[in-house]
């Protein structure tokens, strides 16, 4: 059966000193308190994954992800970090096709597709986000329009890639806003984006296949979220910065 994961997505918070701290609250709460069944990622800036990779490998059901990578293998990209340096200091997921860098780095779905690609090749786990905005959630196409997203950026993988994909679904009306998609809201859609998976992949990869919520989910909502038969955790922003509020969200399957 699929994991149950919970994720925290930093984004550009936190200095140096800040984050070891975070990291390692964060960690030792995970160790005594949640059930190893479920898999906690903490994906802070760049600059700390290989410090903070320290602490996160002695914790089995803790990983490590990075909040985007390049989708060229190596070479003159100034400013760029491929999948293959992170692999070399012992990150295990990169979240990929994050609405803000689709808003604010221009990250078309072709681009994913081959960000996606160059992941996997160096064995590390997308968390592939997706996600509508407040004007098409308005009107007829939402769902469909979610779909499209995996269609183009997943669905040239092979059945054994697809496999070791994890889906992030995150309404962009949702994510810092305070406004959670209702856990009805959040079911229709994973549900239809399992539907979706199984008419590509087959049921029993569609039923294998991690769907997470994200979009201002926090300790408080995230039980009735969770409980949702499709939602199988969370990516976590603003209350991912709380070591407490998130081994608790973690605690909420
Ligand atoms: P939020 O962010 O929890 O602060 O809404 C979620 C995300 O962007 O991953």
């Amino acid at each position: 059966m699929r994991k149950q994961i919970v994720a925290g997505n930093w984004k550009m918070n936190k200095t140096a000193d800040e984050a070891l701290i975070l990291a390692s609250e964060v960690v030792n709460m995970v160790k005594d308190e949640v059930n190893t069944d479920v898999q906690v990622i903490i994906a802070p800036p760049a600059l700390y994954l290989a410090t903070l990779q320290k602490y996160t490998e002695t914790v089995s059901n803790v990983g490590i992800a990075a909040q985007n990578c390049s989708s060229k293998a190596s070479g003159a990209y100034t400013g760029e970090i491929s999948a293959s340096m992170l692999k070399s200091i012992g990150v295990t997921h990169v979240i990929l096709g994050h609405s803000e860098r689709r808003q604010y780095f221009n990250e078309t779905n072709e681009e994913l597709a081959e960000k996606v690609n160059i992941v996997l090749e160096n064995g590390l786990t997308p968390i592939f986000c997706c996600g509508e905005s407040l004007e098409l959630r308005q009107g007829e196409d939402f769902l469909a329009f979610v779909a499209s997203q995996l269609t183009d950026s997943l669905f040239h993988l092979s059945a054994e890639d697809f496999a070791k994909v994890v889906i992030a679904y995150e309404p962009i009306w949702a994510i810092g806003t305070g406004l959670t998609a209702s856990s009805d809201q959040a079911q229709e859609m994973h549900a239809y984006l399992r539907a979706h998976l199984a008419t590509k992949y087959g049921q029993e990869a569609a039923d294998n296949t991690s769907i997470l919520y994200g979009g201002s989910c926090n300790e408080k909502n995230a039980p009735e979220l969770f409980a949702c038969p499709d939602v199988d955790g969370g990516l976590i922003g603003g209350a991912s910065l709380k070591s407490r509020e998130f081994t608790n969200i973690a605690k909420s399957f």
